[in-house]
């Protein structure tokens, strides 16, 4: 019987893909002397390409966009210290996010978060969605030493949530970091396909959701 539900962050609790584009909108505003002969709109689609779902480094996606737009005057150190510092603070939480927490934690389940990413820019967007008093612990890769998939991670979040690692179910976007590694752990896994297309090496999860609130059918 699940006991405790953890969740990832991005891609799962909040909307990345939305925050993301808010953050570049007033980031394309602020520089606008410099880039007004790039619209918004491929200003964000460009940056979204590159991105690569958060998996390439600022450093090289606003390297790659200076030079594309042919923009000299421009910092891609500054502006990708910009992203880090900044982004989440228009962190946009998915629909029913809180319902969901709420009506979990109404059933006595525990609750935790077990992200990769840097501390400052995790705990930023935990903070702006509310995070931190809805859940029992908060697990940030570089707080932590380790990061998914390595089960180790997942195993000291059931840790501190005092609850085995079999009655914990994962919810997670990423078939590797999210899906492989929490099963490794021997938790019970539900996808959340928002990013990566499904990996084929990796086994599939218990379970597949479209809305968070899908958890509450199956806990
Ligand atoms: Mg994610």
């Amino acid at each position: 019987m699940v006991q405790a539900v953890l969740f990832d962050l991005d891609e799962t609790l909040l909307d990345r893909s939305l925050s993301v584009r808010m953050f570049l909108l007033h980031q394309h505003a602020r520089y606008l002397d410099h880039w007004a002969h790039v619209p918004l709109e491929t200003f964000q689609a460009r940056f979204w390409e590159l991105d690569s779902f958060g998996y390439v480094h600022k450093s090289i996606v606003y390297r790659q966009l200076l030079e594309e737009f042919e923009i000299e005057e421009l910092s891609a150190e500054a502006l990708m210290r910009e992203f880090y510092r900044e982004c989440n603070e228009h962190a946009q939480p998915f629909a029913g996010m809180v319902e969901t927490l709420e009506a979990l934690r109404a059933r006595g389940l525990k609750l935790g978060i077990v992200t990769n990413g840097q501390t400052e820019m995790q705990s930023l967007g935990l903070s702006v969605l509310g995070l931190n008093e809805r859940v029992d612990a908060v697990l940030i890769s570089e707080a932590e030493g380790l990061r998914k998939p390595d089960p180790a991670l997942f195993a000291r979040a059931a840790e501190r949530l005092g609850v085995a690692p079999e009655a914990c179910l994962y919810v997670g976007d990423h078939p590797r970091n999210d899906i492989h590694g929490a099963r490794t752990a021997g938790m019970k896994t539900a996808w959340f396909p928002n990013s990566v297309a499904w990996i084929e090496e990796v086994e599939r999860a218990d379970h597949e959701i479209c809305h968070l609130r899908d958890i509450l059918t199956f806990v």
